[in-house]
């Protein structure tokens, strides 16, 4: 091969997911008639959809336009832990990446520290499960919390289940007492989630991309997730690599939620309402293809081996 590769991370929206839906053919077409995520198109899906979807997700077409590889992972998800250990396990494999593009997803699907080599105490009885597990928690007990307001919570907080001493930890991290009414309970999640976010993204993941960055360029697409878009836009590290997006005003947008704004048919069900799947269009895919590919030229990066 004279030619590096690419390697994409990302989650579902990297996949690809419901591209298969733009296919031509008798089953897609009446595929389009209903509800279509990722279990129903799965159970439908063939070898040729499959195909179609690698190839027309904005990695295959950037990847086609280069007349180069692109390596996604085989499994539809992801989030940052997932994407790192995409990247790095697709490197050991013996794979030399020219660039590296992370596509940021919603930062509360990764684990306690954004980490799944990570073998502390708290990662490793949680079995490495998102910190959104423990919303999940919140969310159960909602109703018990609402009509209790302000009594004491004590049956909540015994953490006897499955993973009780993770959760005792998000809570005495988030500083949750057992007088918290339901509003107070879930802002204190959810500034604990950020206060994650940042300090993980600060002492580990920041870190990691920087050795990634020893060998291979790294550039990221910003999250779909405004908390978490609204996070990761105060590390100048993180924006400073972060790709503009064209938008329908021909305007460049760093910031994903203002790009999709400007835009008429971002999602699969703008093509299709029944499917009801709020995934990128086929449209979106080739305009992020684009930008990366626009981006790419302008810092006149060169897939061929030996230009550095
Ligand atoms: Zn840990």
């Amino acid at each position: 091969m004279d030619y590096n590769p690419i390697i994409f991370a990302g989650c579902s929206y990297t996949w690809g997911e419901g591209l298969e839906l733009y296919q031509e053919t008798p089953k897609w077409i009446e595929a389009r008639k209903s509800n279509q995520h990722h279990y129903d198109i799965l159970k439908i899906t063939d070898e040729s959809s499959i195909k179609f979807r690698e190839e027309n997700r904005f990695a295959g077409l950037v990847a086609k336009h280069y007349g180069i590889d692109s390596y996604v992972t085989e499994e539809n998800g992801g989030n940052l832990a997932s994407s790192i250990r995409h990247i790095e396990n697709t490197i050991n494999s013996g794979v030399h990446p020219k660039v590296i593009v992370l596509q940021h997803t919603n930062l509360n699907r990764n684990p306690y520290h954004y980490d799944y080599s990570c073998n502390c105490p708290v990662c490793l009885q949680s079995g490495w499960v998102s910190i959104f597990d423990v919303m999940d928690w919140v969310n159960r007990y909602q109703n018990i919390i609402t009509n209790m307001s302000h009594e004491t919570l004590d049956d909540i907080f015994t953490f006897k289940e499955i993973r009780g001493y993770y959760f005792e930890k998000l809570v005495s991290d988030a500083k949750i007492n057992r007088q918290e009414n339901f509003e107070s309970l879930y802002n204190k999640v959810k500034n604990v989630f950020s206060y994650l976010a940042k300090t993980n993204l600060e002492k580990i993941i920041i870190n990691k991309f920087k050795k990634l960055e020893q060998n291979h360029h790294l550039f990221f697409l910003d999250s779909w997730h405004k908390d978490s878009s609204d996070i990761l836009s105060e590390f100048d590290y993180i924006t400073d690599r972060t790709i503009p997006l064209i938008g329908g005003d021909g305007k460049e947008y760093k910031g994903w939620g203002k790009w999709q704004d400007t835009l008429d048919n971002f999602p699969i069900s703008s093509s299709y309402p029944h499917t009801d799947n709020h995934h990128p269009s086929l449209e979106s895919h080739k305009i992020i293809a684009k930008s990366i590919i626009n981006f790419f030229d302008k810092k006149g990066i060169k897939f061929k081996k030996g230009y550095i």
